[in-house]
């Protein structure tokens, strides 16, 4: 059967100017924004003072604004994977951060959000950050995508890591190998330098603008990886000092001329009004970075912890004239949430095999009634630990060891400072009343507890539960090129 989207193409090729009208009633171009470690607390919409950031900011007064959304781990690899897939990252085997001898990627078996677009005759761009495998069988071209520039993974994954810069050249290379750029599947820039960093933004999003201003014709997805503000910060010369709030605030300044240029493309080429446009982070701060941190907006902790701070991250949607302008949404969703909304707007149909994301429109379109479609939310960091769930307004804290930044201060340098090791119970936050986790109220809330845990277990049946030592029977593999699963 044709999808909504392939027939308003069809409509167009046929019929011109009139199938075009036609193809604006069906369905949307899609832009995924995704910015790698921005925190909650990043953006003048979500509270930030110390900067301005006027275009992120218009896609708040201008389409939704989420205050209770979520990313499946508070890291990237991980945290990509679920966007990318509607699934859980444990569901697809990604965890963690995979580094470049890593030989991990997304089994050729799931579908991406790309591969989904495409199958309704939508093309198809990444750009920015991959971080889903290095080797080629897992770069953006095998996974859906028409086309790919960017770095393959974090831009920290060099032989200029801040880890490392004190020590000489041959012993930072024994390190780290050389940070290459991509275009496509080709390596067009071997050995990505620190003057080179400070482009990344700059091109990124005159890639964007060119696949956006060579698209007009045909629906598209678009996929912006921003490699900023992931640590070392990097900004290009005309924005220097540009925030007045230091570095950070330029990085993020700029990721916001970004998003204005993207949108004035849009507008120039006539289909603003129909292209869904979503901003989102992959995980909260990396706080032990001090003033080359972002902010948590104060909620608890940062990247690498499922605490808020962590895991909650902003989340605006923009399409004008189908979702409403202004809005708050303050009903829990996810990341994973993104492919089968945009799934329902294509007229596509699911992967046959399970995914963990729900059609969020209702709540993007504010339908009458609409809620989180989701019972409860779980979260998962390092290698299958279940670390926390949400359910409701109810944040449960499942017994784990986890790095902590609280009381502590970064350096101004871009160096970073160790986190202490703190180690949780079993502890209940009920997050309307208490959004940073200042109070468990586990003691006050028994009944609360043992129903959260119930959810709980039957999560760790599903995807498994290193911490108690739980296989999950609904764990699918990751591929590997050394060894590939059989399937
Ligand atoms: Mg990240």
């Amino acid at each position: 059967m044709l999808s909504a989207a392939r027939v308003g193409f069809l409509l167009w090729t046929l019929l011109g100017p009139l199938g075009l009208v036609l193809a604006a009633t069906s369905a949307p171009n899609i832009v995924v924004l995704f910015a790698d470690d921005l925190g909650y607390g990043d953006l003048g919409c979500y509270g930030a003072t110390a900067y301005q950031t006027p275009h992120l900011d218009r896609l708040a007064t201008e389409g939704v604004r989420f205050t209770d959304f979520y990313v499946s781990s508070p890291v990237c690899s991980a945290s990509r994977a679920a966007l990318l897939t509607g699934c859980y990252h444990e569901r697809v085997g990604i965890s963690g951060a995979l580094g470049p001898a890593s030989t991990s990627g997304i089994h050729p078996d799931e579908t991406t959000m790309a591969e989904l677009c495409r199958a309704s005759g939508y093309a198809t761009a990444a750009i920015g950050k991959w971080h889903l495998g290095r080797p080629e069988q897992f770069l953006p071209l095998q996974h859906g995508f028409d086309s790919y520039f960017g770095l393959p993974y974090s831009n920290d994954m060099w032989p200029f890591h801040p880890g490392v810069r004190h020590l000489t050249p041959e012993e930072r290379a024994k390190r780290w190998p050389p940070l290459p750029l991509l275009d496509g599947n080709q390596v067009v820039d071997p050995e990505v330098s620190p003057e080179d960093q400070k482009t990344l933004t700059g091109r990124y999003t005159r890639r964007a603008v060119d696949f956006i201003r060579s698209q007009r014709e045909t629906p598209f997805f678009l996929y912006v990886a921003y490699s900023m503000p992931h640590v070392p910060l990097f900004v290009s010369p005309e924005g220097e000092g540009r925030s007045g709030a230091g570095l950070y605030g330029d990085v993020i300044r700029e990721i916001d001329d970004s998003v204005g240029s993207i949108l004035g493309a849009l507008t120039e080429e006539g289909i603003d009004g129909n292209t869904m446009v979503v901003f989102s982070s992959d995980n909260g701060p990396w706080l032990s970075y001090g003033k080359h941190a972002g902010s948590s907006g104060g909620l608890r902790e940062g990247k690498g912890t499922c605490w808020e701070g962590g895991i909650r991250v902003p989340f605006l949607a923009r399409w004008p004239g189908k979702i409403p302008s202004g809005r708050v949404v303050r009903e829990p969703a996810m990341t994973i949430d993104l492919f089968p909304t945009v799934a329902g707007l294509l007229g596509a149909n699911l992967p046959s095999r399970r995914i963990d994301g729900v059609d969020i429109w209702p709540l993007l379109a504010d339908r009458a009634g609409a809620e989180s479609p989701h019972d409860a939310l779980f979260f998962y960091f390092l290698s299958n630990e279940l670390q926390a769930m949400r359910s409701g307004p109810w944040k449960l804290i499942l017994p784990h060891r986890y790095r902590s930044f609280a009381g502590l201060t970064g350096r101004d340098d871009g160096l970073p400072v160790e986190y202490a090791m703190r180690e949780a119970g079993l502890e209940l936050y009920h997050l309307e009343d208490d959004p940073a986790e200042t109070k468990d109220v586990a003691a006050q809330h028994p009944a609360v507890v043992e129903d959260l845990l119930r959810k709980v277990e039957v999560m760790r049946g599903d995807l498994g539960d290193r911490l108690t030592s739980r296989k999950g029977s609904g764990n699918r593999p990751a591929a590997d090129s050394v060894q590939p699963p059989k399937s």
